[in-house]
């Protein structure tokens, strides 16, 4: 239920979440990550298996999207901003570039995710691909019987949501360690097929309006989930959470 998943939400700074994710990844211990927007929340408000992940309490959620943190603030939950799936995956990479640290990239299509390793080559090369796999015909177990196999430090899943949370979940007990993150839309970002939102829209919270006027097909989805999405917060706030 959506009191939980506020429950779970990491509150701290980005810089200070990337440190516990190196510290996660230098001491080879097992995290996973759910970077969140309303709408991963309102769809595990209805989806019961997405509801189970977003509840655990070893489940870290980080607010994505600027309505986490404004759902959070009228909650009266101090947080220090937004942690952003694309600025996590990036800084992910860099630090497995540094330390000499293996990735695992599952999702997105071919050309898009053979762009990215030919990137995190050029720039990390300390970074080492243990494998990668596009998102489409695959078997997700298939997938992660070889993830599973090849053990790798970080294992960044781009399926959506919320399969890539729902796969990570399944398989997560059979791992000793691993950071695990479902980063959604970030390997068209990271790769340089999608522009990100300029610096503009980023610094004023506005780069779910930049990503709306870029694919004006997610005007719907957005506004629906949103919707509900304050709507559910501010019977929350009647109920003193
Ligand atoms: N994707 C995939 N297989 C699929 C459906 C989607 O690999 O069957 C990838 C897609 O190419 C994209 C990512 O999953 O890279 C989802 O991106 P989107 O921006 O829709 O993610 P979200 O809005 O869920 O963060």
């Amino acid at each position: 239920m959506l009191k939980q998943y506020f429950e779970n939400l990491y509150t701290g700074s980005q810089p200070e979440f990337f440190k516990r994710a190196s510290l996660a990844m230098d001491q080879e211990e097992k995290l996973f990550v759910v970077t969140a927007n309303p709408e991963t929340m309102m769809i595990g408000v209805q989806d019961q298996d997405l509801d189970a992940v977003l509840c655990k309490p070893s489940t870290v959620i980080v607010p994505d999207g600027i309505g986490v943190v404004k759902g959070a603030q009228s909650l009266g939950i101090e947080t220090q901003g937004r942690v952003t799936g694309v600025e996590l995956a990036a800084h992910l990479i860099r630090h497995a570039g540094e330390t000499n640290r293996s990735i695992y990239l599952y999702g997105a299509k071919e050309e898009v995710l053979q762009a990215l390793v030919s990137r995190i080559q050029r720039e990390h090369p300390g970074a080492v691909i243990a494998g990668c796999r596009n998102g489409y015909g695959q078997d997700d177990d298939e997938v992660f019987e070889e993830i599973l196999r090849l053990k790798p430090d970080v294992i960044l899943v781009a399926l959506g949501i919320p399969r890539q949370e729902l796969l990570i979940d399944r398989w997560l007990p059979r791992f000793s360690k691993g950071i695990f993150v479902g980063v959604g839309g970030s390997f068209d970002v990271l790769s340089g097929s999608k522009k990100r939102a300029p610096q503009f829209f980023v610094r004023c919270n506005l780069e779910w309006l930049y990503r709306i006027m870029k694919e004006p097909k997610r005007f719907g989805r957005f506004y629906r989930s949103n919707l509900r999405f304050f709507r559910e917060v501010k019977q929350l706030k009647r109920l003193g959470r």
